[in-house]
Formats: structure tokens, sequence, C-alpha cells
């Protein structure tokens, strides 16, 4: 015996607010389909490998600027690694 269930997915005010939340860009992101361990290395090797996959993502530029304004010192974000994005806050503080 078998039954077949169909789906209706309808949007809601739930997922509106979700999509204009801060974050929303996030699930654009090409990270998205890569173990988050990826994005945080642990060598040198390994931010390569990660800001090469930044580089054809569709948002980097999002994910850099929320890097930066959130103060985030972990991780690649945007296509940089920790030391990248300390220069560019230290550069702003200077030409500030
Ligand atoms: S720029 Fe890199 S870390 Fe940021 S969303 Fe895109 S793939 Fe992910």
């Amino acid at each position: 015996m078998s039954a077949t269930f169909q789906v209706i997915v309808q949007p809601t005010s739930q997922n509106k607010t979700f999509r204009l939340s801060p974050t929303s860009w996030m699930n654009d992101g090409t990270c998205r389909i890569y173990p988050l361990s990826t994005f945080f290395p642990i060598d040198g090797k390994g931010v390569i490998a990660a800001k090469k996959i930044c580089q054809n993502c569709p948002v980097a530029l999002r994910c850099l600027n929320y890097a930066l304004t959130e103060n985030i010192e972990h991780g690649v974000w945007g296509g940089t690694s920790e030391r990248e994005r300390r220069r560019i806050l230290k550069r702003r503080v200077t030409a500030a």
C-alpha cells in the first residue's frame, strides 16, 4: 500500500521577516554548500582554500562589510583573512 501527498508551500510573514533580516544574504553565499570549518581554517593553506571559494561568491562584498561592521575576528569572511580585516579596520581608523 502506498500513499501520495501533495505539499503546497506558501510564503508566510515569517519567511518575509527572515528574508529581510540583516543576515539574509548568507542564504546566497557560496559557502553554504561547504562545511563551516572550511571558513575557520587552522593554517595558511586553509585560508587560501577558503578565500578561493569566496572569489566566486555573489555576496562577498556584503559578507566583508558584515564582518567589518560586526568586528568578527575569526575566520575567512568576504574573501579576507583575519589579518587582512584587521589591516582594513586599521586603515579606516587612520583615515578618519
Ligand atoms: S564571501 Fe565567502 S564567507 Fe562570505 S558568504 Fe561568500 S563564500 Fe561565504
